[in-house]
């Protein structure tokens, strides 16, 4: 571990005041799942007392959301070392077996889920955008492999704004998810080295996923991969064709909440955007823990293996919702879309921004 890594590790002064906000603390309500409590078993592995292999499961349980790193008063920054700790965890090949098969499955097939072939429908979808135009939608894993109705309603929605525009059949992997998985190995910067390759033939590239978004606009610069095209959220391409009057909004008045990906309002301060194409088609309310401050309600990889953990965290957020008295929860994120419809519940509908688009309210 870095002298860096090292002294964050150690710099915990256990006020507790990050204590409150990790979703997956709250959702399991163990101790374990604080970050300080990450911090206490890598600072006995770094003593001695520990190995890394004893403390490898809970390194997993973490969504390196940046919550706690957004609160901590001194400065401390547990993503770091628990990104820093997974990698030491590949090199010192102690990796749990359940994280070493999505990780296979990712250089295999592009993928964590393993998936080789899209949907029928959102293929037919996705044939009628072959023809190259200088600007390519990048649908990413979640949307292409686990919820392809979210991919289709995307391309409708660019569709209904007369957007020309590209999406590739057999679309390269952003890295986002090795990142997660393995964070900076070689084999990340490869797939990233791959993507970057295949995206720079368009000028734009419209991301619909935040997650491959934060990797694009982030990881790629720090780590040396160059995109020569311009990468723009989906999120704010929409708020952008919607002030050029591509895009037709008819204000329905229903009252909702925005559920901030914590990849867009944190890593990448963006928060305004999708709250002015919200407000062009209902009326935008706030509630607890929004913005910057956002609580993640779950995804798709980690509900690979802590499922009941995931169905918590989004049924916890959806209780957020009914506090403020919400009855519908728009996301901007496929991965916690599909989380908080996973949740059985009737009391709040949960909304794509492409289905307040489109009119599904
Ligand atoms: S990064 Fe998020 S999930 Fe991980 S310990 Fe911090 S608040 Fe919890
Ligand atoms: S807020 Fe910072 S110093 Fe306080 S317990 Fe959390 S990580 Fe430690």
């Amino acid at each position: 571990m870095t002298e860096n890594s090292k002294k964050h590790v150690d710099s915990c002064r256990f006020c507790w005041m990050c204590r409150h906000i990790c979703p997956i603390g709250n959702a399991t309500g163990l101790e374990r799942n604080t970050s300080r409590a990450r911090a206490l078993g890598l600072s006995l592995v770094n003593r001695g007392t520990f190995t890394l292999s004893e403390v490898i499961d809970n390194i997993y349980e973490c969504a390196c959301c940046g919550a706690c790193t957004k609160e901590c008063v001194t400065g401390w920054d547990p993503v770091m070392f628990t990104k820093e700790a997974r990698l030491d965890g590949v090199l010192e090949g102690v990796l749990p077996e359940y994280i070493n098969n999505l990780v296979d499955k990712c250089l295999e097939t592009g993928n964590a889920y393993g998936a080789v072939e899209i949907d029928a429908s959102l293929k037919a979808t996705v044939v009628a955008h072959a023809q190259k135009a200088d600007t390519l939608l990048f649908l990413g894993v979640d949307a292409l492999y686990k919820v392809p109705e979210a991919a289709i309603k995307a391309i409708k929605v660019l569709e209904k704004a007369g957007v020309e525009f590209s999406v590739l059949e057999k679309e390269p992997a952003s890295g986002q998810q090795l990142e997660y998985l393995i964070s900076a190995a070689n084999e990340t910067k490869q797939q990233m080295l791959a993507c970057a390759a295949a995206i720079n033939a368009y000028d734009k590239v419209v991301v619909f996923d935040p997650q491959d978004a934060k990797v694009f606009k982030r990881e790629y610069k720090e780590w040396g991969v160059e995109l020569s095209a311009e990468v723009v959220t989906f999120t704010s391409f929409l708020a952008e064709i919607l002030e050029k009057g591509s895009l037709e909004a008819k204000n329905s008045g229903k009252n909702v909440v925005y559920q901030d990906p914590f990849q867009l309002s944190r890593d990448l301060e963006e928060t305004e955007e999708p709250r002015k194409v919200i407000s062009a088609y209902a009326v935008c309310n706030e509630m607890l823990c929004c913005g910057k401050d956002t609580m993640w309600a779950g995804n798709l990889l980690m509900k690979e293996w802590m499922p009941d953990v995931i169905l918590r965290v989004a049924a916890d957020r959806i209780n957020n919702a009914k506090g403020v008295g919400a009855d519908t929860i728009v996301t901007a994120s496929v991965s916690e879309y599909a989380s908080l419809k996973a949740v059985e519940q009737s009391e709040v509908k949960i909304l794509s921004l492409e289905e307040l688009i489109l009119g599904e309210q």
